[in-house]
């Protein structure tokens, strides 16, 4: 079984994301504090996105700890949960990535308490070398650190992968500035990634595929490893850049996110198309973060070249009873289709 390092060189990875969404969606996760403990309390729901997820075309399983981490908890009273819901996310993971012959990934989120400085950073710290312990522990072909708006805090996360040995994927938020928080380029940001030890770089979350897209080919230039692209399944503007700054007229102009994104669901079409020019520039690392549906991830799959299993549901309009042009389709009800 290749890890992803040689998975890379033989051809695209997909990675589907967006586990906290599609729970929340699906009435298992609160939205909010957003922390993932339906890996507790719905271990077969989690379980069962991991089986979507692939049959949809990823080739890799993510364990649900984004937000599973120590100053979450805490937030929440129930740092006694920290270790048992770690340990339950990965081994859900681990079992569906061995029986699909998928890569099983741990996973590092931002901490939400980083500040530039050495209180924040041994906090920071503290929160990956725990993760990391217990992703290694699981046997992980890799660790992603994931959604850093802060650099320094994705190369403390860093850090705590490369001590652990393992291969490490560092992927950006970038948000409504275009900058890190720490002032940096976001290709800046990646280009220190790739030097501290970092296997693949790139970003992802915030940002849908149009306004993502163009930060990409800087960061190709910038760094020579595996560069990751995962943006949110959201129709995001050059005034409106980000997930978090979309209002919805319908509404009043009211903030759509987090759980009114709807109306600005990105088609499966708009992911193909997305993949393929990112795959174009050199991107081989693809994916979709909060939002993400299965359909989304096929039309990623596919875009690169993959054939999931899902993709033999993949749609075959001639058969269609009024708009097919199959010739066993009653020829009146084409015409008819004609005017609808
Ligand atoms: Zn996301």
């Amino acid at each position: 079984m290749p890890g992803l390092v040689e998975s890379l060189a033989r051809g695209p990875v997909v990675c589907a994301e967006g586990y906290l969404f599609e729970c929340e969606r699906r009435g298992y996760l609160q939205a909010g504090a957003f922390v993932p403990e339906v890996v507790l309390d719905h271990p077969n729901v989690v379980e069962e996105l991991h089986r979507e997820f692939v049959h949809a075309g990823s080739t890799v399983v993510e364990a649900f700890t984004y937000y599973g981490h120590r100053e979450k908890l805490r937030v929440l009273g129930k740092e006694a949960i920290l270790e048992p819901l770690n340990q339950q996310a990965l081994s859900i993971a681990a079992r569906v990535a061995r029986e699909t012959g998928t890569l099983l990934a741990g996973n590092l989120s931002n901490t939400n308490v980083y500040e530039p400085g050495p209180e924040a950073e041994r906090v920071v710290r503290a929160v990956f070398d725990e993760q990391v312990r217990w992703a290694a522990e699981a046997g992980v072909d890799f660790v992603i650190a994931e959604t850093f708006s802060w650099a320094g805090e994705a190369l403390l996360a860093l850090e705590s992968i490369k001590a652990a040995g393992l291969p490490a994927v560092v992927t950006f938020a970038v948000h409504r500035d275009g900058l890190m928080r720490d002032g940096l380029s976001p290709q800046d940001a990646c280009r220190q990634a790739e030097q501290a030890g970092a296997d693949v770089v790139g970003l992802n979350c915030i940002r849908g595929p149009r306004t993502m897209l163009p930060l990409l080919p800087p960061i190709r230039a910038a760094v020579s490893c595996p560069v990751a692209a995962l943006p949110v399944p959201y129709r995001t503007t050059q005034a409106e850049p980000t997930m978090q700054s979309l209002r919805d007229l319908a509404r009043d102009g009211a903030q759509a996110f987090p759980v009114a994104l709807d109306p600005f669901t990105c088609t499966r079409h708009e992911l193909g198309d997305f993949a393929a020019a990112a795959y174009a520039a050199g991107v081989s690392y693809l994916g979709i973060c909060c939002g993400a549906g299965p359909h989304h991830v096929r039309a990623v799959a596919e875009a690169v070249g993959l054939a999931p299993p899902a993709s033999r549901y993949s749609p075959d309009m001639s058969k269609h009873s009024f708009l097919g042009t199959d010739p066993a389709i009653t020829k009146s009800y084409q015409d008819y289709a004609r005017n609808l």
